[in-house]
């Protein structure tokens, strides 16, 4: 683990305090999503692209607000699918569109096609998931769990739409 990954980091930029905060916290969330990548580094998996199909496993991730504002603030917002996968899945159903920046749960989804270590990191993964949420709490107090990927994709959908 890198010495800087657990240091306090300083904002280069400070503009307005919601903004500097803002930009602390994706700063920090992607310090914890290199560790969630390097625990999961011995582990493969086909990349078959299944476990974004959403309305048929039912486990959809559970993004924390900096997860969705990483999102956001990279990426457009895509249409929903049809199909109820993640919009954010490419037209093919393989691959991520948002692979750098997608959400934890996506980074440490476990699956009986995964190959690896007889056991998953749990206790890195419980670590790290304690962390986030301290991050998203500073961010936006009142919030106080993680929200499915759909419903936070089915809320700025419709308020993008509104005339
Ligand atoms: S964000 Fe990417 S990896 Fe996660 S469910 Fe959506 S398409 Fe799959």
């Amino acid at each position: 683990m890198r010495k800087e990954d657990w240091e306090e980091e300083e904002e280069e930029t400070p503009t307005a305090p919601g903004a500097r905060e803002e930009a602390r916290a994706l700063k920090e969330l992607r310090v914890i999503y290199r560790q969630a990548d390097a625990a999961y580094a011995p582990f493969s998996c086909p990349a078959s692209g299944e476990c974004c199909q959403l309305a048929k496993t039912k486990r959809p991730p559970w993004l924390w607000t900096p997860e969705w504002r990483l999102l956001v603030q990279n990426h457009p917002l895509p249409p929903p699918r049809e199909d109820g996968a993640c919009p954010y899945l490419d037209a093919a159903g393989k691959r991520c569109t948002v692979y750098e920046d997608r959400p934890f749960g996506c980074r440490t989804f476990f699956c009986e096609r995964i190959r690896g270590p007889a056991r998953q990191p749990a206790d890195t993964v419980n670590a790290l998931l304690v962390r986030l949420e301290r991050v998203s709490e500073r961010l936006e107090p009142t919030r106080t769990s993680p929200r499915p990927i759909l419903e936070w994709h089915e809320a700025a959908w419709a308020e993008q739409e509104r005339p």
